[in-house]
């Protein structure tokens, strides 16, 4: 009987993950960020960035066709490593973004308790599928690289997605950016902006291959939002809006130009 190669497999994968992530300036970064009370989702976009890349690295470097029985990742071997693998992002990430969350809700004001994305397991069993249906691991590498980027990078987006809906339920009006990064398709651009957490496009959530745009939640002022959306295309009626809304409270208005009304996400 052959031996079974998939612990020592996890051991070097795991080790090498552990060894990069503990010596990644982004994720050390990040981690002040949050000591400092400065961080935010995009901060935590970028640490799930950070960890996505890393595994997706060291999957590659491991799972190579010389390494592999008949250069084949068979379904038993991808499923208990990409479990464990992803499943550890997974608790990397959303704890992280749980942090996150937490300190959004105290600046805000805001004595909801913190809520945790569910692990996408239907997911994980995607990229297990694909890439043990492939009879050559070595010409597939690339599903080991951005699905895996993606992947970690969606746990945010659950995070936020749950945490919108449960602040939404609790009588706060949440306010969601979708952020342009790199360059940006046409796709993308019509995408990005303000949206209003009841009336998210679709898309809201989705990534093409190698986008790693951002979707950000803020709680701002907790109950007092932003509630400039995107749906006020016309820079100028959302200003005269805003002064005359801001009339009633005596605050200086909200500044709404075309670029603002795209990039910032709630006011404070
Ligand atoms: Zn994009």
């Amino acid at each position: 009987m052959a031996e079974d190669i998939v612990p020592s497999l996890l051991k070097t994968i795991n080790s090498q993950f552990d060894e990069q992530a503990k010596a990644s300036k982004k994720l050390q970064a990040a981690a002040r960020a949050l000591k400092s009370g400065k961080a935010t989702y995009q901060t935590a976009n970028t640490f799930a960035i950070e960890a996505g890349e890393i595994l997706a690295k060291v999957l590659q470097r491991n799972l190579k066709g010389a390494s592999l029985p008949d250069q084949k990742l068979y379904f038993n071997i991808a499923q208990r490593i990409l479990n464990e693998t992803l499943s550890k992002n997974f608790d990397l990430v959303s704890g992280y973004t749980a942090d996150v969350q937490k300190l959004l809700n105290e600046q805000a004001g805001i004595g909801l308790e913190v809520q945790k994305a569910m692990l996408n397991q239907d997911r994980i069993d995607g990229i297990v599928n694909r890439v043990s249906s492939e009879p050559d691991i070595d010409k597939v590498k690339w599903i080991l690289d951005d699905p895996v980027v993606n992947f970690t990078q969606s746990i945010v987006d659950d995070s936020i997605d749950a945490n919108c809906k449960f602040q939404s339920a609790a009588g706060l009006h949440p306010i969601i950016t979708r952020r342009l990064v790199g360059k940006a398709c046409k796709w993308c651009s019509d995408l990005a902006g303000v949206y209003d957490y009841f009336d998210l496009p679709d898309d809201i959530y989705r990534r093409h291959e190698r986008c790693r745009c951002t979707v950000d939640y803020n709680p701002g002022s907790g109950k007092r939002q932003n509630v400039w959306t995107k749906k006020w295309r016309d820079p100028e009626q959302a200003q005269k809006l805003a002064n005359r809304l801001a009339i009633g409270t005596g605050e200086k208005p909200l500044s709404i130009n075309k670029t603002e009304q795209n990039r910032t996400a709630t006011s404070r």
